[in-house]
């Protein structure tokens, strides 16, 4: 089993029902934060408008998705709202032993698979201000077909259940103060003893610090 002890790079989860407003955040952190890198999800859900191959998204077929989760490509993968979902495992792994900061965009399913192998990883749970901004935010995104959004919000209630399960919630009601606590919270978590030590070896050495 890994654990993120031996990598330098932190790794985050960010979970959050669909239309709390998650990917925003997310970009602002990124755009903030360059040295955070977005893992790119493989999925078989059909490409939005505007969505490119490689770049939201590695588009699939179900097939292929499934002969790669059988051969242990995948770090999670998950089926949600009818798709399947997964992260790549040599990503992940390569990247943080280069002492890279990780995101992760998933949801609960993956999330649970990822802290069994990776305990150190801080789960952060983005909630709406209320179900009625919820709605109010996946009907005005227009690219979702309005059965696709009754079943997201559906699902919403069930996402939001696992809320728990997480160290770090969130609630996105003014967009500035959310960035700002998801901000210090990415911050915190790369001053925590293990992902220091890792990252400053020679320091740390020089200083008669070992690891316990
Ligand atoms: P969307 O289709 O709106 O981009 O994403 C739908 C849901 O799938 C979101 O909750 C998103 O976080 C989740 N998701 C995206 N990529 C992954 C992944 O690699 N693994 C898992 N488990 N969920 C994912």
């Amino acid at each position: 089993m890994s654990s993120t002890t031996s990598f330098a790079g932190s790794l985050f989860m960010v979970v959050a029902p669909s239309g709390a407003g998650k990917s925003t955040l997310v970009n602002a952190l990124l755009a903030q934060e360059p040295t955070i890198k977005l893992s790119i999800s493989t999925t078989t859900r059909a490409p939005r408008s505007g969505e490119t191959h490689g770049k939201e998204y590695y588009f699939t077929t179900a097939d292929d998705f499934v002969k790669r989760a059988d051969a242990g490509e995948f770090l999670e993968w998950a089926e949600v709202h009818g798709n399947y979902y997964g992260t790549s495992r040599i990503m992940v792994e390569e990247q943080m032993k280069t002492g890279t900061d990780i995101l992760l965009e998933i949801d609960w399913q993956g999330a649970r698979q990822v802290k069994k192998q990776f305990p150190q990883a801080a789960g952060i749970f983005i909630l709406p201000p209320s179900i009625d901004a919820l709605e109010e935010r996946l009907k005005k995104r227009a690219t979702d077909a309005p059965h696709v959004i009754t079943r997201r919000l559906l699902a919403a209630g069930g996402e939001i259940a696992h809320a728990p399960e997480f160290e770090y919630a969130i609630i996105n009601e003014e967009f500035a103060v959310a960035l700002s606590e998801l901000t210090a919270i990415v911050r915190a978590a790369r001053c925590r003893f293990a992902q220091q030590a890792a990252r400053n070896a020679s320091l740390f050495a020089q200083l008669g610090i070992h690891a316990e």
